[in-house]
């Protein structure tokens, strides 16, 4: 039987030195490689045309190179965001997005075809989990989008995992992937410029607490009781606010730097005067950078409804006089891809994360 093609694009410089020698070639025939790669994209072993075309040929006997393939891209009226669809050989669909901010321009990226997580709130949990998305797949989506970006004469600066799927359910592939993304020879994406969000599966943020990996964390709280938080995010079932937070501590005593709990406010939910005094009193003694959602109304379906300007004016009043810090991420209104139901709560989302 064939042995399977490994995927170059998901290889570690390391592990290229180690191909590189074993098939008896020059040190220096890494960075070529990785420059073919993440500089100029290029989809073919073939297209790599400083490299002897017998090299070539031998890895091309072991090696193949992700590429997705772009099947829509949507952008914006305002341009503050263009929303990239990519399907893997499976079929399977993803989605990316590039968000303009400023001078920032962030990129949101999936890390898994579906999501086991089954948040209320979401469109990708209702698919339920399809496909955990490989290293080399993750890393394709931001490159290609940093190519676009390019050639609009712009330049990537952040990323957020903050697309479909959670990203520390599929954990070796995405810090592979976070790894390759860090590369000074690839991406450059330096560390603080990388945002892992996850929806509180607190053993994926202990293990990334303890990885030489210096990557951001957002964790979506949403409310301000378990029995609250368990009825909008099932994970709560088995791990509790209470948990959030001390992970959160535990990640600022390594880490040195805090946490992002993103709190979405919605109507009779997660909008009472108790829940701004409880948001207030959880998260005193953990040093954190509070944001708040309020439901975009454009997405409003039965369920869930945005709070009033005067309930959302007095939540942030009973906030502020605690003494609390926090952050507001107002909605703008969606204009793009209504098919895209997470695309707007992903803009603020990531916005809010930055
Ligand atoms: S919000 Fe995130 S973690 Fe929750 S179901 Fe959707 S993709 Fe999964």
């Amino acid at each position: 039987m064939d042995t399977p093609l490994q995927d170059l694009k998901a290889m570690l410089p390391a592990e290229l030195d180690e191909l590189v020698s074993e098939l008896g070639q020059p040190a220096y025939r890494t960075q070529q490689i990785l420059d073919w790669l993440y500089v100029k994209g290029v989809r073919e072993i073939a297209q790599m045309s400083n490299l002897s075309k017998s090299l070539r040929s031998l890895l091309s006997e072991r090696m193949r190179i992700t590429s997705l393939l772009e099947v829509d891209r949507q952008e914006s009226a305002t341009g503050e965001a263009v929303k990239f669809l990519f399907e893997l050989p499976t079929g399977q669909r993803v989605e990316s997005v590039l968000i303009v901010d400023g001078d920032r321009r962030t990129v949101c990226l999936s890390s898994q075809v579906g999501c086991p997580l089954d948040c209320k709130f979401c469109a990708t949990g209702r698919m339920g989990l399809i496909a955990n998305l490989q290293a080399g797949q993750i890393v394709d989506q931001l490159l290609q989008v940093s190519l676009y970006a390019r050639e609009r004469g712009e330049r990537v600066t952040n990323v957020v995992m903050m697309g479909m799927g959670e990203p520390l359910l599929n954990y070796d592939q995405v810090v592979r992937a976070l790894k390759l993304m860090r590369l000074q020879e690839g991406l450059g994406l330096g560390g603080r410029k990388i945002t892992v969000s996850t929806a509180g599966y607190v053993p994926g943020i202990r293990k990334l607490v303890a990885e030489d990996l210096n990557v951001g964390l957002a964790i979506s709280l949403n409310a301000t009781t378990d029995e609250i938080r368990e009825k909008l995010m099932p994970i709560n079932r088995k791990y509790k606010i209470a948990d959030l937070l001390e992970a959160a501590r535990d990640f600022f005593d390594r880490r040195g730097y805090r946490v992002t709990f993103e709190y979405v406010l919605m109507a009779g939910l997660t909008d009472s005067d108790e829940d701004a005094l409880r948001l207030a009193k959880l998260t005193r003694d953990t040093p954190c950078k509070i944001n708040l959602i309020p439901y975009n109304e454009l997405e409003e379906d039965g369920l869930y409804r945005r709070p009033s300007r005067r309930r959302l004016d007095q939540f942030y009043r009973l906030l502020r006089d605690s003494g609390t810090e926090f952050t507001v991420r107002e909605s703008r209104g969606r204009d793009i891809d209504a098919a895209c139901g997470q695309l707007y709560h992903q803009q603020e989302k990531v916005r809010a994360a930055l």
